[in-house]
C-alpha cells in the first residue's frame, strides 16, 4: 500500500534540521508523496527549497497563512505574490496553500479577506487548486468561493458546521482529514459524509494531536497509515480500498501524473 500526506508543513521551524529524518521515516511507512504548506514568504522559500532537495516526495502549496496575515506588511504582500507568480509551470507546485480566513482572528477580518481574496486570485491566474484554512469561517468561505473561477478545491481539517458540508460536496470541492480521525466524533462523521472520492489524509504536522494514540508525540507523515485505518473503520470498506482510493484522489487533485 501507498500512503500520502496532502496537508503538512514541513518548512515549519519545528523540522529545522530533520527533515531528511522525518522523510526517512514517511518512507518507512509507506508515506510516498505529500504537499508541504506554507504561511508565509520564509516558509515560501523553504517550501520550495524542500521540493528541489526531495523531487518526486515533496510537492509545494504556496501562499498567506490567516495567522501570519496580523504582522505582514505590503512588502511581504508583494514578494509572496512576485515569488507565486514566478513559480509557472514548476511541475512540483501544485497548489495555493494554505489560505483562508480564522473567525479567532476577528481584529484583522478586513485584511484577512483583502489577502485571502490576492491568494484565490493568484490560484485563478495559475489555474491551480486551493487549500483552504476555514476555522470557525467555512459558511463564509463557502459563500465567497463561487465569485471566483476555481480549479479545485479542499476545504482542509473541515470540522463545521456539518450543514455547510453538503454545499461543499455538491460543488466537487475536497476534504482533507487527519489524525483527529481516531477520536473525534465530529470528524468521524465528516469522514462518514464525505464521499470517499472526495476525501484525501493529513497530518498538519507540526500541530500536535494529545489524544491516544498521538499523546503529544511529533507530528510527522508516519501517522497517515493511522489515519487511513480509521477512514476504512468509518466507511466499513477495507483499508486498502481506502488507501488506493485516496493514492488517486491525491494524484487527480494536485494533478500529479504518478507518485513514485
Ligand atoms: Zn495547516
Amino acid at each position: 500500500m501507498k500512503f500520502v500526506d496532502a496537508h503538512i508543513h514541513l518548512s515549519d521551524e519545528e523540522y529545522a534540521g530533520d527533515v531528511d529524518e522525518v522523510l526517512a521515516e514517511a518512507k518507512n511507512s509507506d508515506v510516498v508523496a505529500l504537499v508541504s504548506n506554507s504561511m508565509n514568504l520564509k516558509t515560501c522559500e523553504g517550501t520550495l527549497e524542500l521540493t528541489e532537495r526531495h523531487p518526486g516526495i515533496v510537492y509545494a502549496a504556496l501562499g498567506i497563512h490567516p495567522w501570519t496575515v496580523k504582522d505582514l506588511q505590503d512588502d511581504e504582500l508583494n514578494q509572496v505574490s512576485q515569488l507565486i507568480s514566478a513559480q509557472r509551470g514548476n511541475k512540483a507546485f501544485v497548489a495555493l496553500g494554505e489560505i483562508g480566513l480564522d473567525s479567532k482572528y476577528m481584529d484583522i477580518w478586513d485584511k484577512q479577506v483583502k489577502v485571502f481574496d490576492l491568494m484565490l486570485r493568484l490560484a485563478e491566474k495559475l489555474s491551480l487548486p486551493a487549500i483552504i484554512h476555514s476555522r470557525g469561517s467555512t459558511v463564509q468561505v463557502v459563500d465567497m468561493l463561487p465569485s471566483y473561477k476555481l480549479r479545485k478545491v479542499l476545504l482542509h481539517w473541515f470540522s463545521n458546521p456539518i450543514s455547510a458540508l453538503g454545499k461543499a460536496i455538491e460543488r466537487g470541492y475536497y476534504i482533507t482529514e487527519g489524525p483527529a480521525a481516531l477520536y473525534s466524533n465530529g470528524i468521524r462523521e465528516v469522514v462518514k459524509k464525505v464521499p470517499l472520492t472526495n476525501l484525501l489524509s493529513e497530518t498538519d504536522g507540526p500541530v500536535r494531536f494529545f489524544k491516544k494514540p498521538f499523546e503529544g508525540k511529533r507530528t510527522t507523515p508516519s501517522f497517515i497509515p493511522a489515519v487511513i485505518a480509521a477512514f476504512a473503520e468509518v466507511k466499513k470498506i477495507s483499508v486498502e480500498e481506502v488507501a488506493g482510493q485516496i493514492l488517486e484522489n491525491f494524484q487527480n487533485f494536485f494533478d500529479i501524473r504518478r507518485v513514485l
